[in-house]
């Protein structure tokens, strides 16, 4: 890491963790915090939506340094949709964040980069903050073109946001083959994806964004690659189910960021 900006370190539940298990988790890492506090990575924790009050009201009520994320958001305001739920909704539940095209929504639940790029805007025109996620599966990663994926799915949902709302987006590089499979991109492969990240925003008019690896992040790996790579931090899937395995994970971005500041 030889960005100056504080470590961002995002934990997605995904569809795990019911609110009880949600609670005991945020009270486990709250304690965790508390003995050890990380003084200069911003933490943030994305539960199932139905878990959100419950953990957003421990937050409050105990004073914990972590603020919530949601993992998907429908770009309308309100209305005839079925099944879904608004940034207003998110926001008096105090969602800060929101992830936005995970890989897992751009699979199997048809989140085309039109829907991308429009779920983008309504999150930064919430005020919320968006961590757009891109990244090229192992067909593309073995034919060469990867940059081609990453280059397109940034350029569809970034091309045109106003300047305004251009610190309100972190991207997470996630490649596919490295989601939940245990084999996680190496220290180069990571430098070499948030330097081509910063490139093509840069072209897109932003400057210094917030470039996040994600991708079987757990607490063996993510010293070296926070040290030998250009990442300002994680988005951790798996490995945030346990307080200890993500808390392992903050105090490295952590120590990393002291060392090097
Ligand atoms: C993710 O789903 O964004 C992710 C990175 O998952 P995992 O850490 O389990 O690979």
């Amino acid at each position: 890491m030889t960005s100056s900006k504080r470590p961002l370190v995002i934990g997605n539940w995904k569809m795990n963790l019911d609110f009880v298990e949600g609670l005991h988790l945020v009270q486990q890492l709250g304690v965790l915090l508390k003995n050890h506090p990380v003084e200069h990575t911003d933490v943030v924790v994305v539960p199932p939506f139905v878990d959100l009050r419950t953990v957003s009201s421990i937050l409050d009520s105990e004073r914990l340094a972590i603020s919530l994320g949601a993992q998907h958001v429908n770009p309308n305001d309100n209305g005839a949709h079925t099944g879904e739920i608004s940034t207003s909704m998110l926001k008096r539940l105090n969602v800060e964040w929101i992830i936005v095209g995970h890989s897992e929504r751009r699979t199997h639940y048809a989140m085309t980069d039109e829907i991308v790029a429009e779920t983008l805007r309504s999150v930064v025109r919430a005020g919320q903050h968006a961590v757009l996620c891109v990244g090229e599966n192992s067909a593309r990663r073995e034919a060469g073109d990867y940059e081609e994926v990453v280059r397109a799915q940034l350029d569809s949902a970034l091309r045109g946001l106003d300047e305004r709302f251009h610190a309100l987006v972190a991207v997470a590089y996630e490649p596919l083959w490295a989601i939940g499979t245990g084999v996680n991109a190496t220290s180069t492969q990571v430098r070499e994806m948030t330097e081509f990240v910063r490139t093509v925003m840069s072209s897109l008019s932003f400057s210094a964004p917030q470039v996040l690896y994600g991708g079987s992040v757990n607490p063996e790996n993510a010293g070296s690659l926070v040290r030998d790579s250009d990442v300002d931090g994680f988005l951790v899937g798996g490995a945030s189910l346990k307080a200890e395995s993500f808390y392992a994970i903050l105090q490295a971005c952590d120590d990393c960021y002291a060392i090097k500041r």
